[in-house]
């Protein structure tokens, strides 16, 4: 009988950068991911005959450097630059800005079509450039001890190291946090800036995978978080640093097995975990499991009815994961340019009545004829992915809700690849004729294909009482009721993205 120290469920990106830690630590580690490769949401894939996308997604923005460091990722062959990605922001009317890694370039940019704009800019990146130590103090270490019962006076003193650290902030930029965090993105934006599309393009980020418009209360937050975190830039993206923490596994000693999906987690007699038992009935056994699934998979369909406390369900059911995006991934037979530019990444958007209005009908679970779009055209800085003078189109498509009342048919994912050309003609046009394959996949396809519950890219949203204590107060600090059970996915704090940072948090609170 096999005994590992821990069994890491899933091998995403998170699943992997905990593995790696304790098996760096001298930790005996199996990973278990059910698809037959490695990767998760961030697994590169072909999706027509000789196309390949790089991952589901594209920003690799938030991979933590020190994750990079601690896990020699570069040496196993991570080409992780320290600056963005330039990003286009598309107008309808034939405009289009770079936001580049240098502001001054961008503050250039900008002053061609408005200079109260370019200024505007130039504080703005300063403000935030003061106010992300703050925020990424709070995003890169695991999340204080709140619970005032049990507060020890190591807690009580990070708690207030936190409070001094905004406090350093001096008066003028502390105020001013204070007053923006529960803002709308869009009365935040308005505040600075006078031309909608570079608005609506700013505040993109804010809003993907949120249930949420321009208008939501609270949304300025979560553009705050972003801007904060987003600092690196993975050359060969999401895929390539799958290929490196593969890599620091395997080094490591870390055990994987793929196309293993966990049925159930095992318990002794005292609730103790004691294992996993695969589908097909294998038990595989282990003192400690740390789950990088969804909270919800995790809890509601890896116990047996009744196995937990009814408060912990009670909770767990109640995380808010609707799913409000859509990919559609696009074999084109051409070089492709947006607004006359050949870019490899770029958001619509258009104006905050734009994005506002392809949010209305998610509430009522139908689906907008208007989505905005994030793009990436990863041909452009690797042709191989598609044949030769060809490119792959990736998009992320949003505001397309899971619950679709009149759900997710074959038709009705085709009328969604076709609203999205409509909307890439405008860009783009005799787009639609260069198409030689294409991929939908709805929200429904997320959860079906990468067990993402309710399709949520995030693995629950990202909204201020589910960031704050994540995924639910009693799990929030990697450790759950589950004596031997932690969560290392992105459903924990600091939450999704492409980081390795709930991996490697869950990594130090379980070798405690
Ligand atoms: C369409 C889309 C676009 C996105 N775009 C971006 C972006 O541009 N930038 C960004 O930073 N983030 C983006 N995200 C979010 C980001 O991809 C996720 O937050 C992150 O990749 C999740 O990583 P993870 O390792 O926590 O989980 P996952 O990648 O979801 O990995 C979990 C793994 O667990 C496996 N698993 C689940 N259940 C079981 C089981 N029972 N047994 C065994 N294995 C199991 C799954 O197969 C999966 O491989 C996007 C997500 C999606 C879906």
């Amino acid at each position: 009988m096999s005994k590992f120290d821990v069994i890491v469920i899933g091998g995403g990106h998170n699943g992997l950068t905990t593995a790696s830690i304790l098996a760096k630590k001298g930790k005996k580690v199996l990973v278990v991911e059910k698809r037959n490769i490695l990767g998760g949401i961030a697994a590169g894939e072909e999706f027509h005959p000789g196309y390949s996308t790089t991952g589901l997604l594209h920003d690799t923005s938030g991979v933590r450097s020190q994750v990079v460091k601690d896990l020699q990722l570069e040496k196993h062959g991570l080409d992780i630059k320290s600056n963005r990605a330039n990003v286009t922001l598309l107008s309808k009317d034939g405009k289009s800005v770079s936001i580049q890694s240098d502001v001054n370039a961008t503050v250039e940019a900008i002053s061609e079509f408005s200079e109260k704009d370019a200024q505007a800019y130039s504080a703005y990146q300063e403000f935030l450039k003061k106010i992300s130590k703050v925020i990424n103090d709070l995003m890169e270490n695991p999340p204080p001890n709140i619970d005032v019962e049990n507060l020890t006076m190591g807690s009580l003193v990070v708690l207030a190291k936190k409070g001094m650290m905004l406090k350093g902030l001096g008066n003028k930029t502390m105020m001013e946090l204070l007053k923006i965090a529960p803002m709308c993105v869009a009365d935040f934006l308005n505040e600075k800036f006078e031309t909608e599309f570079l608005k609506a393009g700013l505040a993109a980020p804010a809003l993907y995978g949120s249930y949420a418009g321009p208008w939501s209360a609270y949304s300025t937050i979560n553009l705050l978080l972003w801007e904060s975190a987003s600092k690196n830039h993975v050359i060969g993206g999401p895929q390539a640093l799958i290929a490196a923490l593969q890599k620091a596994a395997i080094q490591a000693g870390v055990e994987i097995r793929t196309g293993a999906e966990v049925e159930k987690i095992l318990l002794d007699n005292e609730g103790k975990v004691e294992g996993v038992k695969l589908s097909g009935g294998e038990a595989i056994y282990a003192s400690k499991v740390a789950a990088s699934c969804t909270p919800k998979e995790t809890f509601l369909n890896l116990f047996d009815n009744f196995q937990l406390e009814y408060e912990l369900d009670y909770w767990i059911d109640k995380i808010r994961s609707r799913g409000t995006t859509a990919k559609v991934n696009l074999a084109i037979n051409k070089t492709v340019e947006l607004n006359g530019r050949i870019t490899e990444f770029a958001r619509t958007g258009n104006s905050f009545d734009e994005m506002e209005k392809a949010f209305d009908p998610v509430k009522y679970k139908q689906v907008t004829n208007a989505p905005y779009l994030d793009i990436h055209i990863p041909t452009h800085s690797n042709p191989s992915l598609a044949p030769e003078g060809h490119s792959v189109v990736s998009v992320l498509v949003h505001q397309i809700p899971y619950d679709f009342k009149k759900g997710w048919s074959v038709d009705a994912k085709k009328q969604l690849g076709e609203h999205v050309l409509k909307e890439l003609e405008v860009y783009s046009p005799g787009f639609s004729k260069a198409v030689v394959g294409i991929e939908i996949l709805s929200p429904t396809d997320f959860e079906e294909r990468y067990s993402l519950t309710e399709g949520h890219i995030y693995h629950g949203e990202h909204f201020v009482d589910q960031l704050v204590t994540r995924p639910i107060p009693s799990c929030s600090r990697y450790k759950t009721p589950v004596s031997g059970l932690y969560l290392c996915g992105s459903g924990s704090h600091p939450g999704g993205g492409i980081t390795c940072a709930p991996g490697s948090m869950a990594a130090i609170e379980i070798i405690k």
